[in-house]
């Protein structure tokens, strides 16, 4: 019935604004019209973050989507015309079919434009964006504007009594009349069939293969006199490098009637850089990278033209060097293809988590799920736009007149301890995203639209300290700094055959776990009593915080944790600030109050993995044996401790890695800077500082002529041995693993394969690396690793079991249900986790340092022996009887049904007077062998296959396990390839959601993943015989670091390069673009002459 209605114009008024649909084009014109300034919103996917981001506000919105002309697919004789309002994936679908139906001479335009689309945003993305919308918003960024400008494609528009077809060409080349005007919309696009002697290309390269927006693209045609290769219309049209599509116009018209060769490309380059202008972007990629991929891209395209060519008249074009060939292929992304212990006993088994259905259908309840609470507020925090200042004064009065403002909570609210404050004095800000006050409201909207009216003045002050360098120029540290020493250091330098000196930068990341911080505080309305729900990994210490800030005792704050949305460090100390802002501001005003923070104040406020530099000297010996190493790690620790000298401290304990090194000094500094302040990240400095080691080794590799796996071997960790600071360690399981990766991955042969591809291919190289791995696993003291839980059986024989760890995806519960499973001997469907709670198991250590399910599984083990041993008279009586009959029994009898577990923790400690203890109870082993491909031309990179063996212990939970294993190799590759942080000169973070930060997608997931576990490895010292496995993992995708080392060496070395050669981590696409140094390189950053004669072959 609904369907049979006649369709009518609809309208929605909202607050502040209305939403008019229109359903003819007619009524579109008329509307637009009448509000020249209203957007047309399709998708939504540009103006709706240019609305909720940037703070634009349209109080007319006019959504065309039902107008059936701006949807329609038509082809005609001369190409196909799409509506503008169709979605880029029905864009795709209709170019997929289209390409299938016509002769192929007809299509390159399509198969370009097709290109695009397919790594165009991602599927989501896609769905819902129209083409009307990324044509007509001409962000330099399109990447359909250039190919579709290159094309000749031509645009409908209409505005009311008139229409007009231009082509899209004119728009961006500045020919006639080409503008459109306000009233005008765009009804649909007419894509032509190509000729007989046209060729069409589409280039993009992004700093991720999808979903994310190209740093610089292209379109390219050209047509030839028929028969000849003789250049007669030539189109170039570029993103990226300027604020919108441009066209290399005079190139163009510089070059038709020239024949394709090496003398047209080499002027073809020249005349490009000449013209295409790129301007230098504060917050963007360097100017020199992009100026590259234009010519680049130029080259890719008069490759592959000179190779259709020879499709055609092989005799008189022979087409590319076979080496050449391989950079024509764009790297796809493949989606993967489709004992006597007692059947009941789930551990060791490959059991799903526990939420995991929950998770993927959206059914899992996280804080902000949670349903409202009556009168609650929303809370909107202010913070400081200066790295460095004092505070003149704060204005709230704009602020308090916003509709549905409640209050501002400042400092001056807090009734006890305050947790707010950064430094000592309260009016001094020591960063930028320092919270300064709160507005809370009735409604998210209505205290943030308050929060940016609070006017703060500011005096700066000096000095603003915002990177390493600048802390040691500065002399500006957390104290104390930290020293290791063993052998005799000096002496053994004189003794070394050679010795090398470097240093390396590491960038810091973003935690960017799915869900952002997140607090419900809500007062209970009697005695003080405050319920915090809160997205954190240790509800104590926010117990502990809140308690502190409201002056009250700690029993009358009762912390709950459901489950967390990812945290992997950044849920420590961060959410007890947040919750502390939340409870205070609940206090002020008697009502609930949640403070969700979205993702750009999520990273702007609360900080994340320290950025890092490793200086070394390095002495070794011809034979590759390394005597003597002098290091010392500087890491960027922001404004405030937090856990900076710790994680400094960690970074020194692990940074031998997988090697023995007889004399050693190293010494960490934690740098106080004016940057937010950094925090614990899964794997606490030890993937910062043993990829230091790494590149030592790999450079002595270099040096002596061998490759980096011998060095690697020689100086591994061979019988029992001491570490650095004494502690005792057998490696066996080190070389197990190494061994079996080095045979599991066929590291030889396919070494070898690689090296016979890079001999045949001169513009893809291939590379290959094997990393070790010794991750030593403890908390360095007792009191740290204590663990207790809760356990109670209901008369109905089921059971609710608590402990003190936090389900943060990991799948803790899951193992802990496990565990209770064996205990009780009943199945895991009889029991129960609800939440984790101060309410039920105080006190409890964070869930952190991978000793979750470690220490809690102890004191699960704990608890449930404590039943059974109650239970087991009443079981002696009748063996035959059930689990639930027992109970019953028990009940009757006056047995307690509930019992508390312990575990006392490791004893771990560390003396650092005197450089030596016993921080750690036992190593975790592992390696990993990945193999990637590079694309010279771009830096692209695509990850071939990645096989990691690891040593965990007897696994509690394979499937956990090894998920946990890859989830973090894939966070790793995002640390050591892609995820970069920028900031403005004044200390701003620019990178403030997955717009510009990216963290590595599908396409980055290696196409052959493969994880095993090392068989028969025992651990005396954990629950099962298990091993904690939470970080361990993310430290080996620096094997694709090294991969790509190896694929740039070999670049390097054919290209007669000198062979030292420093690359930072992250290890981008631009950074490899430059070390694969090339005439092209060369041309962009220094002279003009004889270029392109060599590279093109
Ligand atoms: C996460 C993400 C990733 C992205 N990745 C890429 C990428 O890799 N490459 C890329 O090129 N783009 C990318 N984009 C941009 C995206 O393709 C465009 O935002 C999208 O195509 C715009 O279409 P829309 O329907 O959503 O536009 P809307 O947001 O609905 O509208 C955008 C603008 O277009 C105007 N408009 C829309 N239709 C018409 C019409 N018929 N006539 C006149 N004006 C009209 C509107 O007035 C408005 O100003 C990405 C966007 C997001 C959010």
């Amino acid at each position: 019935m609904a369907e049979n209605q006649p369709k009518r114009t609809l309208f929605f008024h909202g607050e502040r604004m209305t939403w008019i649909s229109p359903v003819s084009l007619d009524e579109l014109l008329d509307l637009k019209a009448a509000h020249p300034k209203a957007p047309l919103v399709v998708g939504n996917t540009g103006v709706g973050p240019e609305m909720k981001f940037r703070g634009v506000f349209h109080p007319v919105v006019i959504a065309p989507a039902r107008i059936p002309d701006l949807n329609v697919v038509k082809y005609t004789e001369d190409g196909l015309t799409l509506g503008a309002a169709c979605s880029l994936s029905v864009a795709k679908d209709v170019l997929t079919n289209a390409i299938s139906e016509f002769p192929e001479e007809k299509t390159k335009v399509f198969c370009a434009v097709l290109k695009q689309l397919r790594t165009l945003g991602g599927e989501q993305i896609r769905n819902v964006a129209s083409l009307g919308g990324n044509i007509i918003s001409r962000k330099s960024t399109s990447d359909l504007n250039p190919v579709l400008a290159a094309s000749n494609c031509v645009l409908s528009l209409a505005s009311r009594g008139k229409k007009r077809r231009i082509p899209l060409s004119d728009i961006f080349a500045g020919v006639g009349n080409n503008t459109i005007t306000p009233e005008e919309i765009l009804v649909s696009v007419h894509i032509p069939h190509s000729r007989k002697g046209e060729y069409v290309c589409a280039f993009r390269q992004a700093p991720r293969r999808e979903n994310a927006l190209s740093i610089t693209n292209a379109g390219m045609r050209v047509l030839f006199e028929e028969g000849t290769d003789i250049i007669k219309d030539l189109s170039i049209f570029y993103g990226g490098a300027a604020s919108t599509t441009v066209c290399a116009k005079q190139t163009c018209s510089a070059l038709t009637g020239r024949h394709w060769n090496e003398q047209t490309l080499d002027e073809a380059c020249r005349l490009i850089l000449k013209e295409i202008a790129v301007p230098g972007s504060a917050s963007g990629e360097k100017v020199d990278y992009k100026k590259t991929l234009i010519i680049s891209f130029f080259y890719r395209f008069f490759l592959e033209v000179l190779q259709s060519l020879k499709t055609t008249d092989p005799y008189h074009y022979p087409g590319i060097p076979v080496e050449y060939g391989s950079v024509l292929q764009d790297f796809k992304t493949k989606m993967p293809q489709k004992p006597d212990q007692s059947p009941q006993d789930p551990v060791g088994r490959p059991i799903m988590h526990q939420s995991g259905i929950k998770h993927a259908t959206g059914e899992a309840v996280y804080i902000d799920d949670l349903p409202s609470v009556d009168g609650e507020l929303f809370l909107a925090v202010v913070t400081s736009s200066r790295a460095h200042a004092k505070i003149v004064s704060i204005d709230t009065s704009e602020a308090l007149k916003v509709p549905g403002v409640f209050d501002v909570i400042s400092a001056h609210d807090v009734p006890a301890t305050n947790e707010f404050y950064y430094s000592d004095d309260p009016e001094i800000v020591i960063c930028v995203g320092q919270i300064v006050c709160a507005v809370v409201a009735d409604s998210d909207v209505h205290a943030k639209q308050a929060a940016a009216k609070v006017k703060i003045e500011y005096e700066v002050l000096e000095p603003v300290i915002l990177t390493i360098e600048e802390a040691i120029k500065h002399n500006s540290f957390f104290e104390p700094k930290r020293k290791l020493e063993q052998g005799n250091v000096d002496q053994a330098f004189e003794t070394v055959d050679n010795i090398i000196e470097g240093e390396i930068h590491i960038g810091g990341q973003e935690h960017f776990y799915m869900e952002t911080q997140s607090v419900l505080a809500v007062p209970k309305g009697e005695d003080k009593e405050m319920d915090v729900y809160v997205s954190t990994q240790h509800p104590a210490v926010i117990q502990e915080m809140v308690a502190a800030s409201l002056g009250v005792p700690a029993n009358r704050i009762m912390c709950h944790v459901k489950r967390v949305g990812g945290a992997f460090g950044g849920k420590l100390l961060k959410s007890g600030l947040l919750a502390s802002v939340a409870a205070v501001a609940a206090k002020k005003t008697g009502r609930a109050v949640r403070f969700i923070l979205s993702r750009g104040d999520d990273m702007l406020i609360t900080g994340g993995r320290h950025p890092f530099i490793g200086k070394y000297k390095v002495g070794f010996m011809n034979d590759g044996r390394i005597r003597a190493v002098d290091v010392n790690y500087y890491i960027n620790g922001g404004c405030t401790p937090d856990e900076s000298v710790l994680v400094a401290a960690v970074s020194l304990l692990k940074m031998d890695n997988a090697y023995k090194i007889p004399n050693l000094r190293c010494w960490a500094y934690a740098c106080k800077t004016n940057l937010p302040s950094n925090t614990a990240f899964r794997g606490f400095g030890f993937p910062q500082s043993a990829l230091v080691t790494e590149t030592w080794i790999t450079e002595v590799a270099d040096k002596t002529g061998l490759s980096p796996e011998k060095i690697r071997e020689i100086n591994m960790y061979k019988e029992n041995e001491q570490t650095h600071f004494k502690q005792k360690l057998d490696p066996q399981n080190l070389i197990r693993c190494w061994n079996e990766c080095m045979e599991k991955s066929a590291y030889y042969s396919r070494k070898k394969a690689a090296n016979e591809f890079n001999k045949q291919n001169y513009w893809k190289k291939k590379g290959i690396a094997i990393v070790p791995l010794k991750f030593p696993f403890g908390l360095g003291t007792r009191y740290l690793s204590q663990a207790s839980a809760l356990v109670h059986i209901y008369t109905d024989g089921s059971v609710l079991l608590t402990h003190g760890g936090i389900e943060m995806g990991q799948g803790i519960h899951t193992k802990m249900i496990q565990v209770a499973s064996r205990e009780l001997n009943i199945p895991m469907s009889s029991i129960h986790f609800c939440e984790t709670s101060t309410t039920t198991v105080p006190n409890a250590c964070a869930s952190a340092g991978s000793a979750g399910t470690d220490v809690n599984g102890m004191a699960v083990k704990d608890a449930c022996q404590t039943l059974l041993k109650r239970l087991q008279p009443i079981i002696n009586k009748n063996p035959k009887g059930t689990w639930n009959e027992w109970i019953k029994e028990a009940f009757e009898q006056s047995v307690s049904l509930s019992a508390t577990g312990y575990f006392r923790g490791y004893n771990e400690n560390m003396d650092w007077e005197k450089g030596e203890g016993q921080p750690f109870t036992y190593f975790l082993f592992g390696a990993a062998c990945s193999e990637v491909e590079i694309n010279c031309l771009t830096g692209d990179h695509k990850n071939l296959r990645t096989d990691i063996v690891m040593d965990i212990g007897c696994s509690i939970n394979p499937a956990v396990d090894i998920g946990q294993i890859e989830g973090a190799f894939v966070q790793g590759i995002g640390l050591y390839t892609m995820e970069e942080l920028k900031y403005s000169p004044e200390g701003v973070l620019y990178t403030r959601g997955p717009d510009q930060y990216k963290i590595p997608a599908v396409c980055d997931i290696p196409e052959q993943f493969s994880v095993s576990l090392l068989s028969s490895s025992q651990n005396p010292h954990a629950i099962y015989a298990s091993k904690g496995i939470g970080e361990a993992g993310l430290f080996l995708g620096c094997s694709v670091f090294f991969a790509l080392r190896d694929a740039v060496t070999s670049v390097r070395n054919e290209r007669g390069l000198k062979t030292t050669f420093v690359l930072n981590s992250p290890l981008t696409a631009e950074q490899i673009r430059a070390s694969c140094a090339d005439d092209f390189t060369e041309m962009v950053t220094e002279s003009w002459g004889g270029v392109c004669s060599s590279v093109s072959g």
